[in-house]
């Protein structure tokens, strides 16, 4: 008799290993996934078990690029160019309003979002990510938290060396945890310096961490750094050592081929960001040719401030979609390339062999979604129907590392409590920049 802590049974067991198993049962043990097997294969006892025939069982999403805390940020300015939103709202508002406190208020709000539509795992650069680290480690997502370093002063620190120390000591104090990754973020190539990416990439070899950046997200920066260091983006960073299968980049949106098979044979993890490079009009990244490449192309939101949304469903079909109307050619980004963006290549881009599939001895990140609804049925191919038909909102179990996190309530987030004080720091905004 096999016996499992928990068993997840599913209509369908989407997993790429596998393949999808009809009337499928995954049998998690501890924080790892024991058995995949189909209902009757084996006989099994199970201390508790979740889904049935009216779900889909997935691997969790792994949100490969965001600003989470951004969250108190929705919608605070919209349809602006990149600059104009950044130096006149973004950057002013955060000015004024990021500090430890605002962190710590703003993240139960985006794990709450996060873990509700599917999302188990995320890729983070922002601010004070050791208060981030505390707070989502004891929610019990998993997270790889980049402190963003950068050419000026951060509410973090007052120049990028303070900067780069607080990073050391993150590193000290989180490495090795079992749900949080301690990374580090040098903003982009036109906010660092050479210096500040040497000393980056120095400090993420030596404790095998990943770096997040943001590369090439829009024609301007790659004229910018042009201008500056004589050569496009992904070339510069090239020049000076900078990539290999730590560096997480972001957007990714303008590379030529040359630059594409850069990333590819140094295997950097790319971040696309498709909703957030339409909404500000950045471009649509080369996602065929990355996928051709079999360069390790990951999905992400980016911030609630520029999507306006974490949920990785509406993510996934627009990358799809984007994807096939840039190509004109409605064979490219097929949905299971897609999916795996979204779940296991993410979770390669971020460092992780255990995660981002339904196989045994993987991390046990799974959810379920629900397809007996008007908007789920039928379903015949369960993999389309996750990039195509499915929500976020059909999410309707969340599994991060062998524990349930959610089964329509959250059980490790004080939601009403975690509200109220959200919105004193959103009142606060609004009183700022109500125009
Ligand atoms: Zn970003």
């Amino acid at each position: 008799m096999n016996e499992f802590d928990l068993a997840i049974k599913g209509k369908f067991v989407v997993s790429f290993f596998h393949g999808v198993i009809e009337n499928g049962v995954v049998g998690i043990k501890g924080n790892r996934i024991e058995r995949v097997f189909r209902e009757g294969e084996i006989e099994y006892d199970a201390k508790e078990t979740i889904g049935g025939d009216d779900f889909i069982v997935m691997p969790g999403l792994v949100n490969a690029h965001t600003h989470a805390a951004m969250i108190a940020f929705r919608g605070l300015a919209d349809d602006l160019p990149l600059f104009d939103w950044l130096q006149n709202y973004i950057w002013p508002a955060e000015a004024k309003f990021v500090d430890k406190k605002f962190i710590r208020t703003s993240l139960p709000i985006a794990a709450a979002e996060m873990l509700s539509t599917g999302t188990t795992t995320y890729a983070d650069m922002y601010f004070f990510e050791r208060d981030a680290a505390e707070v989502i480690s004891q929610i019990g997502m998993r997270a790889v938290l980049a402190e963003g370093v950068i050419n000026f002063p951060t509410p973090t620190a007052s120049n990028w060396k303070k900067q780069l120390d607080y990073v050391r000591e993150f590193i000290k104090d989180w490495l090795g945890h079992e749900l949080v990754k301690p990374s580090i973020g040098p903003h982009a190539p036109y906010t660092t310096t050479p210096e500040i990416l040497e000393k980056s990439r120095e400090l993420a070899e030596k404790h095998n961490i990943p770096i997040q950046i943001h590369v090439a997200e829009t024609q301007k920066e790659v004229e910018e750094i042009k201008e500056k260091y004589g050569d496009t983006p992904v070339r510069y960073l090239n020049s000076i050592g900078f990539l290999s299968e730590l560096v997480v980049a972001a957007h990714s949106v303008w590379l030529d081929d040359e630059e594409i098979g850069i990333f590819a044979d140094k295997h950097v993890g790319i971040a696309s960001c498709p909703q957030s490079n339409a909404k500000l009009a950045s471009g649509v990244a080369p996602h065929t040719k990355y996928i051709e490449k079999e360069a390790v192309l990951a999905l992400g939101t980016d911030g609630d401030a520029s999507n306006n949304s974490l949920d990785m469903f509406q993510e996934m079909k627009f990358m799809a979609l984007v994807c096939k109307v840039h190509t004109m050619e409605p064979t490219s980004c097929p949905a299971e390339e897609v999916l795996k963006s979204a779940t296991l290549r993410g979770a390669r881009a971020l460092g992780y062999h255990d995660l981002g599939d339904i196989r045994e001895g993987y991390l046990a990140d799974l959810v379920t979604v629900r397809i007996n609804t008007p908007h789920g049925t039928p379903v015949y191919n369960p993999i389309s129907h996750i990039v195509y038909a499915a929500k976020g909102t059909d999410i309707t179990h969340v599994v991060v590392n062998g524990k349930l996190l959610y089964d329509g309530e959250f059980k490790t987030i004080d939601i009403e409590r975690s509200f109220a004080e959200f919105n004193k720091i959103v009142r606060k905004i609004k009183d700022k920049f109500s125009r």
